[in-house]
């Protein structure tokens, strides 16, 4: 039987934690690796203080490509939203620990180093399968079955301060929205863009990438204080097959709430909530026993309820870099994602 939100417990919740190499410009710094892998048991070490251990449901060392950490923690879900289900893939981590990197919002152009965007597209929207081409062309034969069943649908939307915006209208607009069921938040009207290829889905996506990061209403960085909702529809699916992809925001903002300025103490209030609130509810979602699950704490979760209450999996990425200098940022993401479990 559903919780009292609406959801059952159990086990839908898969954490991963990947690593991003040392960077030149660390290694120019003299900056070290402070961290370790055993990826046989899933663990993290710290080499430093107490030498810390963390396991999570998987580990991505430094070395890791981009096709594994998709193969490993995405794939699985696409199985299920092409089946109808409605799944969740988020990326936590602070500024510059590779949460884009690993997301793709800002593809190198090289093949190898696309990420779960481009990869998901590709997949849901079958181009990786036999008698299809690269670029999407296909046999005769083949067009009619596939106009009929292989589009998406992309919506991108962003929540900042507990507002949701729209990034795909022309100028970022405000979005209505009404109480859903048990604590959600259907939003109404949203931009929906239909894509048939990688080209077209990251032609959208680019767009709403720059609205998020030249935003009118604050400084620079932007992006990195809000969070970002993809959502990938197969709409021909039974079930209306659903991937919503999240850019958390930079998890250093959470702690800014000592700051002088009003505008960046209410930021920093309401990404610490947003955060929060998110570890709360994945948590709940994994109790081996149906409990509470506190969907209308906060926007961002309100927003998230229908592809993480779904009849789908949910993954949490947490990106850190080993880099002496992030320790403390690295510690933090490190925490966030094992009580997230
Ligand atoms: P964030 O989105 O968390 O701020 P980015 O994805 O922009 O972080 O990554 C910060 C820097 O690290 C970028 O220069 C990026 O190219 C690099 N980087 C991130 N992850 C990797 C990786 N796995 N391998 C190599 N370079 C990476």
């Amino acid at each position: 039987t559903p919780g009292p939100g609406g959801c059952i417990g159990g086990g839908n919740v898969q954490v991963y934690v990947r690593c991003r190499p040392v960077l030149q410009e660390e290694k120019e710094e003299d900056q070290v690796s402070v961290l370790s892998f055993t990826q046989d048991t899933n663990q993290v070490r710290v080499n430093h203080g107490s030498g810390q251990v963390f396991q999570y449901t998987g580990v991505f060392e430094p070395a890791s490509k981009q096709e594994e950490v998709f193969s490993h923690a995405v794939a699985p879900l696409l199985k299920k939203v092409q089946e109808g289900g409605h799944c969740t893939v988020l990326a936590c981590g602070h500024t510059g620990s590779g949460k884009s990197h690993t997301i793709g919002t800002h593809p190198g152009g090289v093949r190898e180093e696309e990420g779960i965007l481009q990869r998901a597209i590709r997949t849901l929207l079958r181009l990786n399968e036999p008698g299809i081409s690269l670029d999407g062309s296909l046999d005769d034969g083949q067009t009619q079955q596939r106009r009929s069943h292989d589009h998406l649908t992309i919506s991108m939307l962003e929540v900042y301060n507990e507002t949701v915006y729209d990034l795909l209208t022309p100028t970022r607009k405000t979005v209505s929205s009404k109480n859903a069921f048990g604590g959600g938040l259907e939003v109404m009207g949203a931009v929906k863009k239909e894509v048939q290829c990688v080209e077209e889905g990251m032609a959208v996506l680019e767009k709403g990438t720059l609205s998020r990061s030249t935003t009118s209403t604050s400084e620079n960085q932007h992006s990195s204080r809000s969070h970002a909702v993809i959502s990938l529809t197969l709409p021909s699916i039974r079930g209306g097959g659903l991937l919503k992809l999240v850019d958390l925001a930079g998890s250093e903002c959470a702690g800014r709430v000592g700051s002088s300025s009003t505008t960046t103490f209410n930021e920093g209030i309401s990404i610490n909530k947003s955060l929060l609130t998110l570890g709360k509810v994945l948590n709940a979602l994994t109790a081996p026993t149906p409990i509470y699950v506190p969907y209308r704490e906060c926007v961002l979760t309100r927003l998230l309820k229908d592809s993480l209450c779904g009849s789908g999996q949910t993954v949490m990425v947490a990106c850190v870099t080993p880099a002496s200098a992030s320790l403390g940022q690295t510690l933090t993401t490190l925490r966030y994602a094992q009580q997230a479990t």
